[in-house]
Order: structure tokens, then C-alpha cells, then sequence
């Protein structure tokens, strides 16, 4: 092409930006200044700001193909973004020059910046760690693409009635999304239903039910650098807009009712990422994002290749967990049924280009489909999964003679009972990588659920412990803390967490401390008002903040904490002359929707809280606060606040957490059990430094094996006997005593499954070492610096090179 083709690149400083703002608001949002409202200055700003990503973010494309990269694919039903704007003008380096922009308008950044909804298309961790990789991979110029579901409705808003979890629609796209740009363009037909049809030896899937898959684009920046990725979330759009038949026989309803149906596909993200329930729909959403995801990798793979055995040259294909899984038989239908590979070069492609990673040992979160369900849906993938578990249980077969059991065991099908598909015994037989998430989970990985395919394929299996991003979750969420890391090592940590190591040097100087501990009380005190607006309850910032928020599980323990925070009640009613450390115990978190148990929890902390907060023998000793909705924006306001990190999961059933490490990169410590990454946080800050407590994985095995009885530390210990009948008696439910007599029941009579009760007694004496600790303040200021010091290890950058070096095989683009 000769025409000459120019544009203008805006300008970076406070007039230019300033001025395109302005132009923004009238020429694109069209809104006269006049009457413009805050969120047409906010949607303004956000194009403005896009506008200055868009130029690096061509740069990056471009580069891309003519160095002909590899590229690797990051499949998730779950990215948990929460807000672009403010980590947009991060990695710009714009911050400053938008805020004065917007002085200058007259407009107030911190409440526009508090306009913005979370983009909530995730559940908890899985969607967080997804939402970090993706920032890491940009900042380390990876070619990496997220692709997911850009669901209408995302993660319910939680609200709290009467004590009580409420769940309400999360409208985000309700005032429109500037950060995307909608590709009508980019649609892909997703096919369910249907029958097959063999002809000459070729399988045709015919009659289906078709959906099409519409692409929206994220510009996904990288710090400091000029790379920027993309995030591609598919978004239903029916095939036949109308029905015309039914539109001309005048029956508009109908007419439009296939539409709706067809549409629901990416219409809401389900609550729930723990455990499982067999809905189609659900199915259905695997199927659809994985579809309209390989058909566009194949195309871009086309556009420069025709030889598919290059493929796994060109492409990795990651899968966050086991809901996109069917992209496996979806690779192989594509390259048998439609370039007609043969099956063993297709199964070798498929292999090389798979890599998976296990989110979960608890035996009821694995995910399986009954057979019945995915021949309906998608009789080709059940063929097709069908002959994938013949030819590697031949194969299997034919090195170890006569083992039936081993078969049995590792079937791609479940034959006990109802037939179903187990999707990560298919991702681990299809991958060429399988990792856990922490180094304790990837050995209990190896030892349980996935020890006979460890023995079959030792190669394959490796941990890639998880990270956070430091951009967003310390110089984004914590503006004090990272103005004094800044002013002691510089600014260069946020692109090389490591570099926190050159606070120990610091450690010993009582103006570094200081400066930490003034910071810490800040967030508090910015808590404390959020607390005091959103709940009127005032919670005093020089207390110890004692910070639990996560989602609401049983294996996470909240009832843990709560057992703890009456035995603190009940020793400051029976001891009123003793001092006392004051201490907020601060909770957030959401129950999925259908988890009763959950539920409740939030209703006793809710509880709980009344009593405690109102009784005036305790004053401000001790205040229980729940904050409602717990999301990312609120993680970014929580953490930073917290003295106390909470991770008192049973130990074996955290498979790493994350919130672990945001809370120590934040300066706070941790109490918790040898569980997750916890055990990987000990070795790195140091055991004087953290408080372990509990049963280790193997003490909590045994137990299990040799019956355990939680009603022995009923009997035994006088203080816990006395906090759970108080639970039984209804002391802390007046209006309706039989409230918690199930929980009662959970602990003392029904097997204690997560077994608080053999912890109880450690955990207590260990909050009391918290409480002398706190009681000196430098030590503990100094522990909280260690911490800091030591988060290096933990950054999603780390997790990212490893992934990048030893699964995926993909080379940073040269800019
Ligand atoms: C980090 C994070 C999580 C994960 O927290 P865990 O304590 O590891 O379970 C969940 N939700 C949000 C919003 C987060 O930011």
C-alpha cells in the first residue's frame, strides 16, 4: 500500500490530556459540559486514557507477526479484573498527568476512580490468579491471550440484610464499558445438539443448534514497558436473529424467544467455583468460550502457516482448571473432521500444545459430566472422548497386564453408578505439562488424586507456585506503603519484586519502622472511615486489625475465627479488669448462592457481631464487622489495612491461596496453618515472623484414618465447651435459639469434616502470642518489614517466567 496514511498521536502531558478528555466528552460520550454527570467525565477519561494504550498496542500486534512468535493461549471461564482505569494510568505512567488534568476540569479523581464497577467475571482466587497472569505476561512482553466469557451479568453483589447474605444482579455493563471494543466482525458458529452421520469413514455432526461467539477486546498493558496483550471474551449472539417464519406469522414472542435462549449462553457467571452441580448451561458455557477460542487460534495460526504439524510450534494452549477442557476433543474434532490429520498426528499435536493446571485435591470439587448429558449436547466429543479413553487404556493395557483395577481407576470414564466423564483425568492424559499451584499441592497432587497417571507420565507433572501481581496489589492498593518503599530503594520493585529485598537493610533504623507503622495506620484509618460510611459502626485504628476475607468455604474456616472471637468475649466479660490488646476482627466474603452452610456463617459473624459490638462490658476490646460485597476494589482497600492475615484453612485443602500473599506483601502477618503457599511464606519470611499453627497435612490424615472424634476436645477442653454451647443455647440468636444448633451439631456430632475442634486449642494459644507480639509494637512493626522484605518470591512475574520457561515455551516479543 502507498496511501499515505497518518494519525495523530496524543499528546501525554496534563494540557494534552486535558484537552482530549474535553473532546472526549463532547465528540464521543457527546455530552455538553454543562450537564454532563460524573460518569460521563469518567467514560470520557477512560477513552482518553485508551487512547494512549492504542498505539503500543498495534506496535505489539505487529511485532508479534513479523517475528513470527509463538504465542500461548490462556483459557479461563474466570478473569476477576476488578478496575482498569487507575492501572491503566499505572502502566502509563500517567497517573499524575490524568489526575491534574481532571483538577483542572474541576472534576475529583478519587470519586470518579470510585464510579468505576468491577469487572467481576470470577468467582474468587482461580479468577484473580487469572487476572494477575495476564498483567505479568504483558509486563514481561509474552505473546499471551486470555480468552473467556464476557458474561452480561457478573459476580452477584452481595448485600447484608437482617444479617443475612442477599444476592442482587451485578448490571456492570450498565452505563456501557469504554475499556472494550466489540468486534462484530470476530464471530465464530458454536454448534450443541445435533446426531452424527458416518460417511466413507468420516464422521459428520449434523443438525445442530447453532450460537454465534462475538468477540470483545481488552487492551491488557504491561508496566512499564511498551508491550500490551489482549483479552478476548466471547459474548452469544443467536444465529438466526429472528425467527422469520414465526416474525411473519406474527408471532413476535416466539419470534424472538429462540434468540433469547440461544443467547443465555453468556448471560451469567455462576456463583459457585468450589463445588459442582450438573447443569447443561453450564456445559454449555464450556463448550461455547473453548470453541469460539480454538477456531480463532487456528485462524490466526493459519494466517502465516499451513502445516499443522508446526502447531505446537506456534501455539501452547493453557487451561485454568478443568472448565475449558473440552477444548481437547474440540482440537482433535477440528483436525480429524475438518483438515482430516489423521488421528495419530492429531493426538501428537494435541499433546504438545496442552498444558493444564489442578486447582483442587477436595474429591467433590472434580469435575465430571454424566455421559448421557455431553452425548446430548455434543455427541461428537463424546465420540471422540470415547476413542481417546479406548486407545490410552489399550496402551495402558498393553504395559501393565491384567491390572484391572489400575483401568478401572484411570478410565477417562467413571463407571461406578451413572457413567461420567472425569474432564481432569482427560486434561492430564491430553497435556504434555500438569502443574499444581503451591509446592505442598503439587506433591499431595502427585500423591492423590493423580498418583497412578504420576506413575504412567512422571515427566509431566511439575508446580508452578502461584503469585500476585505487585503493580496492582502493593503500588496500586497501597499508595503510603509503596511511597515509602520508594523513598528507601526506588521505584524500580514494582517491575522486579525481588528488589524488596534491600528493605532488610533498613530494618534496624527506628525512621524506617516509623514510617512503615505511619503507613499501616493511614490504610487503617481510610478502613475505619469506609467502615464507619458504609456500616455506622466506628472502629477505633489503633486497635490490632485482624482481617479475614475470602470466600465464605467451610474448608477456609470463618467458623474458626468466630470460635476464637467468642473466646475472646467470653474471657474479656469473666476478666473485666484485665488489659486487653483491642481488636477488630474484620470479615468480607460471598457464599454462593446455593451453600446453605455458608450462609449461615455469614448470619453468625453477622450475629455474633451484634452482641458483641453492643455489649458495654466490652467497649472497644473487641468489635466484629462484616463488610459486605468483597470483591477486588474492596480487597485493594481491606489489605493494606489489615495488622493480621487469617489463613487457617485445614491443612491439605488450600491448594496455594493468593490472598495469603497479598495480605504479607502489605505488611501484614500471617496467622495460619502449614497449608497452601502458607508453608512457602514461612520458609521465606522466617518462623519468628509468622504464626503457625494446627495440625500439619499428615497429623490431619491420620486422624481421619484412625477415626477421629471431635466430641473428645468437646469434653476435654472446658473454654471450647463453653463457646459451642453457647453456639447450641442460641445465646447469640435470641430470636430464634435452634439457629446454630446445626453447627453444633457439624462439629460436636457429625464427624467435625474440617476439623476445627483438634485445631481450637492451638489456635487460641497462638492469637495470644499475636497479642504479646502486638503488645511491642517495634518487634512487630519489624516483622511486619521482614514480611514486606520478603515477598519477592511471590510476585506473578516469577509464576509467569517459570510457566513461560518450562511449560509453555514462548520468548518475550522484541519491541
Ligand atoms: C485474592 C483474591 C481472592 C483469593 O483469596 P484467597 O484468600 O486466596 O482465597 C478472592 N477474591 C478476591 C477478590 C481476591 O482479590
Amino acid at each position: 500500500m502507498t496511501v499515505s496514511f497518518v494519525h495523530d498521536s496524543p499528546g501525554t502531558d496534563v494540557a494534552a490530556l486535558k484537552r482530549s478528555i474535553a473532546n472526549k466528552l463532547v465528540f464521543a460520550i457527546g455530552k455538553d459540559p454543562i450537564s454532563a454527570q460524573q460518569r460521563d467525565w469518567l467514560n470520557a477519561t477512560f477513552l482518553a486514557v485508551r487512547d494512549r494504550l492504542i498505539e503500543r498496542w498495534m506496535r505489539t500486534t505487529r511485532a508479534q507477526y513479523s517475528q513470527d512468535v509463538k504465542r500461548v493461549y490462556y483459557l479461563s471461564m474466570e478473569f476477576l479484573i476488578g478496575r482498569a482505569l487507575t492501572n491503566a494510568l499505572l502502566a502509563l505512567g500517567l497517573y499524575d498527568e490524568v489526575r491534574g488534568a481532571l483538577d483542572e476540569l474541576g472534576m475529583d479523581y478519587n470519586e470518579l476512580v470510585e464510579l468505576e464497577p468491577d469487572a467481576a467475571l470470577g468467582n474468587g482466587g482461580l479468577g484473580r490468579l487469572a487476572a494477575c497472569f495476564l498483567d505479568s505476561m504483558a509486563t514481561l512482553a509474552l505473546p499471551g491471550y486470555g480468552y473467556g466469557i464476557r458474561y452480561d451479568y457478573g459476580m452477584f453483589k452481595q448485600r447484608i440484610i437482617d444479617g443475612n447474605q442477599v444476592e442482587t444482579p451485578d448490571y456492570w455493563l450498565a452505563y456501557g464499558y469504554p475499556w472494550e471494543f466489540a468486534r462484530p466482525e470476530v464471530q465464530y458458529l458454536v454448534r450443541f445438539g445435533g446426531r452424527l452421520q458416518e460417511e466413507n469413514h468420516r464422521t459428520r455432526w449434523i443438525e445442530t443448534h447453532d450460537v454465534f461467539a462475538q468477540a470483545h477486546d481488552q487492551i491488557i498493558p504491561g508496566y512499564d514497558t511498551t508491550a500490551t496483550n489482549t483479552l478476548r471474551l466471547w459474548s452469544a449472539r443467536a444465529s438466526n436473529e429472528i425467527n422469520l417464519t414465526k416474525f411473519n406469522q406474527g408471532d413476535y414472542f416466539a419470534a424472538v424467544e429462540d434468540k433469547n435462549l440461544s443467547e443465555n449462553v453468556s448471560r451469567v457467571l455462576y456463583p459457585d467455583d468450589s463445588t459442582y452441580g450438573g447443569k447443561e448451561l453450564r456445559l454449555r458455557q464450556e463448550y461455547f468460550f473453548t470453541s469460539a477460542s480454538l477456531q480463532d487460534i487456528i485462524r490466526r495460526f493459519r494466517q502465516t502457516d499451513d502445516d499443522f504439524s508446526k502447531f505446537p510450534d506456534k501455539v501452547s494452549i493453557h487451561l485454568n482448571d478443568t472448565h475449558p477442557v473440552l477444548a481437547i476433543p474440540e482440537l482433535m474434532r477440528i483436525l480429524v473432521d475438518e483438515y482430516e490429520v489423521p488421528w495419530d498426528d492429531a493426538w501428537d499435536i494435541t499433546q504438545k500444545t496442552f498444558s493444564y493446571t489442578n486447582h483442587t485435591l477436595m474429591q467433590e470439587a472434580l469435575e465430571t459430566w454424566a455421559v448421557d448429558l455431553v452425548g446430548r449436547v455434543l455427541p461428537r466429543h463424546m465420540k471422540l472422548i470415547f476413542e481417546i479413553n479406548e486407545r490410552f487404556l489399550d496402551d495402558t493395557r498393553a504395559h501393565h497386564k491384567g491390572d484391572t483395577e489400575l483401568i478401572r481407576r484411570i478410565s477417562l470414564i467413571d463407571e461406578s453408578g451413572e457413567r461420567r466423564v472425569r474432564m481432569a483425568w482427560l486434561a492430564v492424559v491430553a497435556s504434555h505439562k500438569i502443574n499444581g499451584v503451591s509446592a505442598l499441592h503439587s506433591e499431595l497432587m502427585v500423591q492423590s488424586i493423580f498418583k497412578d497417571f504420576a506413575e504412567l507420565f512422571p515427566g509431566r507433572f511439575n508446580n508452578k507456585t502461584n503469585g500476585i501481581t505487585p503493580r496492582r496489589w502493593l503500588a496500586q492498593a497501597n499508595p503510603s506503603l509503596s511511597g515509602v518503599i520508594d523513598r528507601y530503594i526506588g521505584k524500580t520493585w514494582r517491575g522486579n519484586l525481588d528488589e524488596l529485598a534491600e528493605l532488610r537493610e533498613h530494618i534496624d533504623f527506628p525512621a524506617f519502622t516509623k514510617a512503615i507503622a505511619d503507613a499501616k495506620f493511614e490504610n487503617k484509618r481510610r478502613l475505619a472511615l469506609h467502615i464507619a460510611r458504609k456500616l455506622g459502626g466506628v472502629v477505633d485504628p489503633h486497635s490490632l486489625f485482624d482481617v479475614q476475607v475470602k470466600r465464605i468455604h467451610e474448608y477456609k474456616r470463618q467458623l474458626l475465627n468466630v470460635l476464637h472471637v467468642i473466646t475472646r468475649y467470653n474471657r474479656i466479660l469473666k476478666h473485666p479488669e484485665k488489659d486487653v490488646v483491642p481488636r477488630v476482627v474484620i470479615f468480607a466474603g460471598k457464599a454462593a448462592s446455593a451453600y446453605k452452610m455458608a450462609k449461615t456463617i455469614i448470619k453468625l459473624i453477622n450475629d455474633v457481631g451484634r452482641k458483641i459490638n453492643n455489649d458495654p462490658n466490652v467497649g472497644d476490646k473487641l468489635k466484629v464487622v462484616f463488610i459486605p460485597n468483597y470483591g477486588v476494589s474492596l480487597a485493594e482497600l481491606i489489605i493494606p489495612a489489615a495488622d493480621l492475615s487469617e489463613q487457617i484453612s485445614l491443612a491439605g485443602t488450600e491448594a496455594s491461596g493468593t490472598g495469603n500473599m497479598k495480605f504479607a506483601l502489605n505488611g501484614a502477618l500471617t496467622i495460619g496453618t502449614l497449608d497452601g503457599a502458607n508453608v512457602e511464606i514461612k520458609e521465606a519470611v522466617g518462623d519468628e515472623n509468622i504464626f503457625i499453627f494446627g495440625n500439619t497435612t499428615p497429623q490431619v490424615e491420620a486422624l481421619r484414618a484412625q477415626g477421629y472424634n471431635p466430641r473428645k476436645y468437646y469434653d476435654e477442653d472446658e473454654e471450647l465447651r463453653e463457646v459451642l454451647n453457647m453456639l447450641a443455647s442460641g445465646v447469640f440468636s435470641p430470636d430464634d435459639p435452634e439457629r446454630y444448633r446445626t453447627i453444633f451439631d457439624v462439629l460436636v456430632n457429625w464427624g467435625d469434616h474440617y476439623q476445627l475442634l483438634a485445631d481450637y486449642r492451638s489456635y487460641v494459644d497462638t492469637q495470644d502470642k499475636v497479642d504479646a507480639l502486638y503488645r511491642k509494637q517495634d518487634a512487630w512493626t519489624r516483622a511486619a518489614a521482614i514480611n514486606i522484605a520478603s515477598m519477592g518470591p511471590f510476585s506473578s512475574d516469577r509464576t509467569i517466567r517459570e510457566y513461560a520457561e518450562d511449560i509453555w515455551n514462548v520468548k518475550p516479543v522484541k519491541l
